[in-house]
C-alpha cells in the first residue's frame, strides 16, 4: 500500500477510535512543539489523550535556579548568558528580566559555544552561563569546558541545573496521572541511544515509541502506542537518527566532565539520580549550582500538576485568563515548549 494510504488510513483510525482511554505522555518539549504545530491533538479522538510531561528544562527548573541567576547578573562586573525563555520565568522574586530592567547585566544567547567567543573578548568581566538542559544540551556544555581549558580561559563559570531522563520517568509513573504509553524523547534518545528506554519499557511494562519530529511520524508513533496498549514493548521509529548505543563521543564528553547528581525538579522536589553536576576535578567553572533546591510556584500556578499530567493546563483555573503567553504567570506559559503555551497557542480551551 503506498504511504500516502497508510497514513490515510491511520489518521482515520485514530480519529474514530473508540476503544478504552489511552493516555499518552510525550516527555521531550520539542515534541510538545511539533505535536501543537502540526494540530495532532484535532486528528485525535477523544479517547486518546495528549499529555506534556517534564521535558521542557525551562519548565523543570526550579526558582533557586532563577534566584541564584538573579544575585549574579546583580553582582559587580559579572554578566549572566541565557537562553532566551529562562530569561521570563520569575524566581521567588523577579526574573532574569525584571533584574536585566534594573540594571543587571544579561545576555541572551542561541548557542552555548558562543560564550567561549564573549568570555575571550571581554576577560575583565566574569561571565556565567545559565546551563540548564537534558542529556541533548550536556555534550554542549562539556564542550564549553573543554574549550575554555584549551583557550585557557578563565571568566567564564557554568550554573547547572542539568537533567537526565530516566529517573523522571518512572517518578512520573508512580506519582503522575496515570499513563498508557510514552512518546520517547528522540533527541536525548539520539544521544544516550534506545537502549535506555528499552529498558524502561520492560522494567514499567508500558510501551515506549521513540520518534522523531514529523506531523507524519508522530502520528505513526501515536497509533503504534494505541495498539500496544496495556502489552507493553518497544519501537523505535526514528532508526535514522537513534541507534542502540547513541552517540558515543557525545556521551564520553559528558562522562568527562559530569557525572550522576540528585536533582530538583519543579512541582517534583528532589529526584534521587536524576540529574548531572560538574565533576569535582572541574569544580573551577562551576558557579554556586549547589543545594539550589527550593522552588516557590507562583500563587495560583498548577505547573506542578500540569507537568506530570495530573491535569492538563486548560483544567488549571488561570489557563487563558489571567495567564496567557503574554501574561505568562507559569514556566509551562512562558517556555515555547511548555504545555500551557502550546495549549493557548493550538486553541486548546
Ligand atoms: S496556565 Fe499558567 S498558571 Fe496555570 S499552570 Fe499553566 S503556567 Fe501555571
Amino acid at each position: 500500500m503506498a504511504a500516502d494510504n497508510i497514513l490515510q488510513r491511520v489518521i482515520e483510525e485514530l480519529r474514530n477510535y473508540d476503544g478504552e482511554e489511552v493516555r499518552i505522555m510525550e516527555v521531550c518539549g520539542t515534541h510538545t512543539a511539533a505535536i501543537s504545530e502540526n494540530g495532532i491533538p484535532s486528528m485525535l479522538s477523544p479517547k486518546i489523550k495528549l499529555i506534556s510531561g517534564p521535558g521542557c528544562p525551562v519548565c523543570v527548573t526550579v526558582t533557586a535556579v532563577i534566584d541564584r541567576l538573579v544575585e549574579l547578573s546583580l553582582s559587580e562586573n559579572t554578566c549572566v548568558l541565557t537562553f532566551g525563555d529562562l530569561i521570563r520565568v520569575k524566581g521567588s522574586k523577579m526574573s532574569l528580566s525584571d533584574a536585566k530592567a534594573e540594571g543587571a547585566n544579561v545576555r541572551m544567547l542561541y548557542s552555548p559555544m558562543d560564550s567561549i567567543a564573549i568570555a575571550k573578548e571581554n576577560p575583565a568581566v566574569n561571565y556565567v552561563f545559565a546551563a540548564i538542559g537534558f542529556e541533548t544540551t550536556t555534550p554542549v556544555y562539556g564542550r564549553v569546558i573543554e574549550k575554555a581549558i584549551e583557550e585557557h580561559i578563565t571568566n567564564l563559570k557554568l550554573l547547572t541545573s542539568l537533567k537526565t531522563m530516566p529517573q523522571v520517568i518512572r517518578w512520573v509513573v508512580k506519582n503522575g496521572g496515570g499513563i498508557d504509553g510514552f512518546i520517547a524523547p528522540g533527541h536525548v534518545a539520539a544521544v544516550t541511544g534506545e537502549e535506555i528506554f528499552k529498558d524502561l519499557a520492560k522494567e514499567l511494562g508500558i510501551p515506549f515509541v521513540v520518534s522523531g519530529f514529523e506531523g507524519e511520524q508522530l502520528l505513526l508513533t501515536i497509533y503504534a502506542l494505541v495498539k500496544m496498549k496495556g502489552k507493553g514493548g518497544f519501537k523505535n521509529l526514528y532508526r535514522q537518527v537513534v541507534t542502540p548505543n547513541g552517540n558515543e563521543m557525545a556521551k564520553s564528553c559528558v562522562n568527562k566532565y559530569f557525572e550522576e547528581s540528585d536533582s530538583s525538579w519543579r512541582g517534583m522536589g528532589k529526584i534521587e539520580g536524576s540529574g548531572m553536576i560538574l565533576r569535582q576535578e572541574y569544580k573551577d567553572f562551576d558557579a554556586g549550582s549547589f543545594g539550589l533546591d527550593e522552588d516557590h510556584m507562583p500563587p495560583g500556578c498548577s505547573c506542578e500538576k500540569v507537568l506530570v499530567g495530573k491535569i492538563t493546563p486548560n483544567q488549571c483555573p488561570l489557563f487563558g485568563k489571567s495567564c496567557t503567553p503574554d501574561n505568562a504567570h507559569g514556566a509551562c506559559m512562558v517556555s515555547t515548549e511548555g504545555s500551557c503555551y502550546n495549549y493557548y497557542i493550538s486553541g486548546r480551551r
